[in-house]
């Protein structure tokens, strides 16, 4: 039987300060359903995690929205500067860790097998790895998505085995990213489709595999996506930095 809840995370990258963050949570508080029939995420940047986990306990709305960080070492602890331990990040409550969004794999040249290390370092601490996969435009005009994106999921499910039914996947084809060209509704379901057929193949229990989209997902286009038989969520940026339009967001998820 598929999970029916769908999740919501907005991936805020490298934006926010003190201010304008609590401004923003403070705004989806008040605009937030009380029992919202979705999950709902964000996550932040590192330094941001202990504001987050301090405002929980000052706005109390707040605990109906999940902690996310950006990233997470697939090192244990030691001489890997610049680098947050899983286990640091669960120290902040962290729910969920993005790795291998395409930012990481484009700038800091995340190969499939670290970004599969890194899912089992987050799997072991007890935090929800959100893996992100996707191909290029050149890619998909090559003709090559599915080889693309399968070859990224698969290097996930070599290295986490049976544990492969713990994780979120993010399809983010890397053209629509902060583009404002997105997927159409049905160029991305084919995609999820695949996914999830290769999910199947791997774990009796796939159907507790969330399968988000994410790539200019915003106000407008959201509840056509989310309308999708194997979209089960989304992965948001820039739309996640405004309360409304997350908000809005949220409700498509929740209908
Ligand atoms: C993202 O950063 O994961 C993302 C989907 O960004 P945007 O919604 O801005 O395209």
């Amino acid at each position: 039987m598929k999970i029916m809840k769908k999740l919501i995370a907005g991936n805020w990258k490298m934006n926010g300060s003190l201010a304008a963050n609590q401004t923003l949570l403070q705004e989806l508080i008040e605009g937030f359903p009380l029992q919202p029939a979705c999950a709902v995420a964000v996550c932040v940047p590192a330094p941001y995690l202990a504001q987050f986990r301090a405002l929980v306990q000052a706005l109390p709305g707040l605990s109906a929205i999940d902690l996310g960080a950006q990233d997470v070492s697939a090192q244990v602890s030691g001489a890997f500067t610049g680098e947050t331990s899983a286990a640091m990040l669960k120290e902040f409550d962290c729910r969920y860790a993005i790795v291998g969004h395409s930012e990481r794999r484009q700038y800091h040249f995340e190969t499939d097998a670290l970004v599969a290390d890194k899912a089992k370092a987050a799997l072991a601490a007890g935090i929800t790895p959100i893996v992100c996969i996707g191909e290029t435009l050149a890619e998909r005009e090559a003709g090559r998505t599915e080889e693309v994106v399968k070859r990224q999921l698969a290097a996930v499910i070599h290295t986490n085995g049976h544990c492969i039914s713990e994780i979120v996947v993010a399809y983010e084809p890397v053209w629509a990213i902060g583009t404002g060209k997105t997927a159409t509704p049905e160029e991305a379901q084919a995609v999820h489709a695949v996914l999830r057929a290769q999910l199947k193949a791997a774990t009796d229990h796939s159907d507790r595999v969330k399968i988000l989209y994410g790539g200019s997902m915003n106000a407008a286009n959201a509840a056509s996506l989310l309308s999708q038989a194997d979209i089960d969520g989304g992965l948001i940026g820039g739309a996640s930095l405004k309360s409304k339009d997350f908000l809005t967001i949220i409700a498509a998820a929740s209908a």
